[in-house]
């Protein structure tokens, strides 16, 4: 394609995304192609010598990029900036376009060649519904990858020379904001509950982004019966005709949707003779662990492996074969009758409540940088179960305060130390809360950062103080 080497490209941000991005860009002949990053480091540098070599233009250092170039065709933005930042800013004033990597990764597809895309995007469960679907198009007999926010970068799988069956690709709303020629074979919203809003600037703007993976769809467009926004999206949404939708649902599903019927996760949307009939695709046993948001997440992988094409069988192989990623709802020890799970990936209210209901009795460990959420839904939802919560990092209040409101009986302790050693003393004080048959949760509702280098350090910290315990208790 001739207009590959004509363009110019400025690509914003040389992380490993834009590494990626001009990378892929000189391999189908683009001849005028400049990274931008304001950090520097003798890593970066190296990196960059690599891709200048090869042609491309890269700026390090403090500076590089609060101006944007004169001539520009394309910009393709980093996964993480945000719509004000200056080099975006005066894309958008100039009516230059601007790419997500999963723009220019649909773009690069070879069209004659290529891999359908089964996205999935939502506030929570992303990588889970990715990593399940995966295996199960594995288990199905398919060369099937997971890739964007997770596993490979999506520009990798894209540009592999042993071209994958299918590519299974967790999307960010930030990715989605600015992605608008894909069309996904089939696509999922797990949920909608308000996080990285001041991102988007509100929550419709956010709903909106999440959104945008339903459009020009051209199979199924898979929405979760329990969150009718989701829903809403699919209705506002153009897609290729025939597209039909299809809802997953814990309870009994109605015609064109996914659900359960006693203990079995049932197909009533891609059932070959007659709608009427629910076709078993496997049992609640085979989903591990079966939290409800779990199962939820095994849905919704499931229909989307349906509209794909296949086999019962395989949703049930696949699902048996999947393991969750570490520091979700992870079994890190029984002390004493007590259980103890890290959930350290619950990094917003939405995604803590959820943990929070899968256990009858808890006390709840919670705290963090709490982005401006609230927590009164939570609390409401998840007060009877309830027996202590334990709160630490820089928010702790805002979460006592919602306790305050809806649970004034439920104990609370407060741990004023913010050093990441303060965990053995959280651990110590959940103990004391704790009765025989009780669990204790890591469900911070919180991102990490105050404390931590990120949510998986976070969780270390909870099953190293809990080992402790086990060892001297
Ligand atoms: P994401 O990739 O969207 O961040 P993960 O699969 O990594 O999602 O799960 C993150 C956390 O969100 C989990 O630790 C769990 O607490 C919660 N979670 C997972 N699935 C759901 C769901 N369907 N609904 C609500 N919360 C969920």
């Amino acid at each position: 394609d001739a207009g590959w080497a004509t363009t110019r490209f400025v690509v914003g941000g040389f992380g490993t995304a834009g590494y990626a991005c001009v990378d892929s860009l000189l391999q189908v002949g683009a001849e005028h192609v400049i990274a931008l990053d304001d950090r520097d480091s003798e890593a970066l540098r190296e990196k960059a010598q690599i891709l200048e070599t090869l042609g491309a233009t890269i700026k390090l250092g403090e500076g590089s990029t609060t101006t944007l170039p004169d001539e520009v065709d394309v910009v393709v933005t980093s996964p993480g900036w945000s719509p004000n930042t200056p080099l975006l800013v005066q894309a958008a004033e100039r009516g230059i376009p601007i790419w997500s990597e999963i723009e220019l990764a649909w773009r690069l597809r070879d069209p004659a060649n290529a891999a359908p895309w089964l996205c999935v995007t939502g506030t929570n469960g992303k990588t889970t519904t990715v990593q399940m679907l995966t295996s199960i198009l594995i288990a199905g007999g398919h060369r099937a990858v997971a890739a964007g926010n997770v596993g490979l970068p999506l520009l990798e799988a894209v540009m592999d020379p042993e071209p994958y069956d299918v590519i299974a690709v967790e999307l960010s709303s930030y990715q989605l904001h600015y992605t608008s020629s894909m069309s996904a074979h089939s696509a999922v919203v797990l949920n909608l509950a308000p996080d990285h809003v001041d991102w988007h600037g509100s929550m419709e703007a956010y709903a909106a982004d999440k959104g945008r993976i339903y459009e020009n769809c051209q199979i199924a467009c898979v929405y979760n019966v329990a969150d009718p926004a989701t829903e809403q999206l699919v209705l506002d949404a153009d897609v290729i005709e025939g597209c039909r939708a299809v809802g997953f649902t814990l309870g009994t599903p109605a015609i064109s949707m996914v659900g359960m019927v006693d203990d079995l996760l049932v197909d009533r949307a891609f059932v070959e003779q007659r709608a009427s009939s629910a076709l078993e695709l496997a049992a609640l046993k085979d989903v591990k662990p079966p939290a409800p948001h779990n199962v939820a997440n095994a849905l919704a992988a499931a229909a989307l492996a349906r509209a794909f094409g296949v086999s019962a069988t395989a949703v049930r192989d696949g699902l048996r074969a999947f393991e969750l990623d570490k520091h979700r709802i992870a079994h890190v020890a029984d002390v004493e009758g007590v259980t103890y799970v890290d959930d350290s990936k619950a990094t917003n209210p939405h995604a803590a409540q959820a943990s929070l209901l899968a256990y009858e009795h808890v006390v709840w460990i919670a705290g963090g940088q709490a982005k401006g959420a609230s927590f009164d839904e939570l609390v409401e939802a998840a007060k009877a179960r309830l027996r202590g919560v334990v709160l630490i990092g820089q928010d702790r209040q805002v979460i006592a305060d919602a306790l305050g409101r809806h649970a004034p009986d439920v104990p609370v302790i407060v741990v004023e130390s913010t050093d990441t050693g303060a965990m053995a003393q959280v651990v110590a004080e959940a103990a004391k809360l704790a009765q025989a048959g009780d669990t204790v949760l890591l469900a911070p509702g919180c991102a990490s950062w105050d404390m931590f280098a990120n949510y998986g350090a976070r969780g270390d910290a909870f099953a190293e103080a809990v080992r402790r315990l086990g060892s001297t208790g």
